[in-house]
Formats: structure tokens, C-alpha cells, sequence
């Protein structure tokens, strides 16, 4: 198979989650936009919950931890993730308030209404913005938020390269417009959409992950796998800079009613 034609969810996952967790973040996005999304939202109290899912090695979540009063939960499917997240919480001296939990998204260990808010940045695709919506719903409190971040085009037509990636990366990808009405009819009224800066693609995820290429294809040196998940990521990175202007992440909070 030609690197071209090889999107980063065909490599093994245990090559992916060791290139991934030499970085911060495992996906786009910032502290200022994790902020900045946090000041939509506006219920919480002491005693407020929150579950982080999707959580990688904990970004966002020690954001969340420093900015939002209450108890987050963090959940993803990778055990060393995990474990890192739970380190980082230490390390920012946030075990109190921040707890990692191995899950998956599509069946949460989590009971009804327990949640008054659900985040969520770059992961929701993994099972579907809408089904993701729909299924994580009933773990939120009537009134509870829900912010995720989600891929979208920002125009109706784009060039067919790009289009083409997507549909075989993530077909779910959608314009703005479409994703809000996915999010009202999911049962959420739209709070507020906005479109994460470049520098969440550029400062905070693939620049950082130049350095953790070199170190990666130096230990696994002739690995053919290894070798062409960095070039796989490299051409993502790449067709990032030749077609920013047509997609990107969008941040999408919703209330529950
Ligand atoms: N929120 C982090 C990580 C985003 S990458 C950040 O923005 O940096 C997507 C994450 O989803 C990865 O950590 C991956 O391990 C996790 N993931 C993939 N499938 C999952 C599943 N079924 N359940 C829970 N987490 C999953």
C-alpha cells in the first residue's frame, strides 16, 4: 500500500498511541480555546461534574482542572494515556480534582443525568458526532452542557484532493450550518460554534510533533510501519497548510433542554 493511500486509523494501534503519547496533545487545539469555550458555559459550582472523553494523555484536561470548579473524570480507551494523565495530575497537582479512567466512548461506565458538563476535543469522531450527541445525551443533567470538537468544511465546495482525504479519513465531516442542526436535533439548543485558530493545528500539534518524529523513527529505524505512519502524518500536515482556508476543528457547545 503506498503511504498515499494509508490514513493514520489503518496503522497498529499500540505504534500510534507510543508516536502520540511523545506529545502533549494527540489532537488539535489550545488552552485559549479550551478557555475560551469554557466561558459559554455557565452552571458550575463546586460540586459540578465533568467527564473529559477522549481525554489522550490530558491537554485539555488539565486546563479544565485549572479553570473549572468540581470533579473531572477523564476517560479513554488507552491504558497508557491514561497512566500519563494521571501523572500530569499529579505533576500540576491536580489529583484531587482530576481522575483518568481506562473506557471506551461507546459504552461510558457512567449512570444518567451524573454529568453537568461533557467535553470532548478531536475524539468525538471515533464513534460519530452525531451518535456521539445522541448516546452521551442521557449522561448529562437537564440543563448540563456538552462541548466537543468536531472537524467541518467552512465552505460548500472545495478541491477534490482534500475532499477526497476526508471522505476516506472521516466521511462524517460536515459544514458548520449542518453540524449545529445535528446538534439542536440531537437535543441540545446551540450555544455557540467557533473555529479553532490555526496556531491549534500548527504551535499546538503538528510543529511539536516534528521533534517526536526524528526520536520515533530513529528508535524504529527500517520499522516500515513506523516509517509510514511519520510520513502519513506528514502528509496530513501538509495538506493542512495547502487547504486550511476549506476545513478545520470547530468547537461546538450545546445545552441540554
Ligand atoms: N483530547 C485529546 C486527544 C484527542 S485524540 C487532545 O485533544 O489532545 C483522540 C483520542 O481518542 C485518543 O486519545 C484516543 O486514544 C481516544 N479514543 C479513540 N477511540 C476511543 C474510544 N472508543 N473510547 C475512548 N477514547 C478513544
Amino acid at each position: 500500500m503506498s503511504n498515499e493511500s494509508k490514513s493514520i486509523h489503518d496503522f497498529d494501534l499500540s505504534l500510534i498511541c507510543e508516536y502520540f503519547s511523545n506529545v502533549e496533545r494527540q489532537g488539535p487545539g489550545s488552552p485559549e480555546a479550551t478557555v475560551r469555550a469554557l466561558s459559554f458555559i455557565d452552571n458550575l459550582t463546586d460540586r459540578a461534574r465533568i467527564a473529559d472523553i477522549g481525554c489522550g494523555t490530558g491537554g485539555q484536561t488539565m486546563v479544565l482542572g485549572r479553570h473549572v470548579p468540581g470533579q473531572i473524570t477523564a476517560v479513554d480507551l488507552f491504558p497508557d494515556f491514561i497512566k500519563q494523565l494521571n501523572q500530569n495530575a499529579e505533576k500540576h497537582n491536580l489529583q484531587e480534582k482530576v481522575k483518568g479512567v481506562v473506557g471506551s466512548m461507546d459504552d461510558l461506565p457512567f449512570g444518567n443525568e451524573e454529568f453537568d458538563l461533557i467535553w470532548s476535543e478531536g475524539a468525538i469522531y471515533n464513534i460519530g458526532f452525531e451518535r456521539g450527541l445522541t448516546e452521551w445525551r442521557r449522561f448529562l443533567k437537564t440543563g448540563g452542557y456538552m462541548a466537543v470538537t468536531e472537524a467541518s468544511w467552512f465552505t460548500d465546495e472545495r478541491p477534490e484532493e482534500i475532499d477526497r482525504f476526508w471522505m476516506d479519513a472521516y466521511p462524517e465531516i460536515d459544514t458548520i450550518p449542518n453540524k449545529v442542526g445535528q446538534m439542536q436535533k440531537a437535543g441540545y439548543v446551540p450555544v455557540a460554534t467557533f473555529v479553532l485558530p490555526e496556531n491549534c493545528w500548527t504551535d499546538n500539534y503538528y510543529i511539536p510533533q516534528v521533534a517526536a518524529q526524528e526520536t520515533f523513527l530513529k528508535k524504529y529505524a527500517g520499522n516500515q510501519s513506523a516509517e509510514e505512519l511519520v510520513y502519513s502524518v506528514r502528509d496530513e500536515a501538509q495538506l493542512y497548510a495547502r487547504y486550511k482556508s476549506y476545513y478545520g476543528y470547530v468547537f461546538y457547545i450545546g445545552k441540554k433542554i
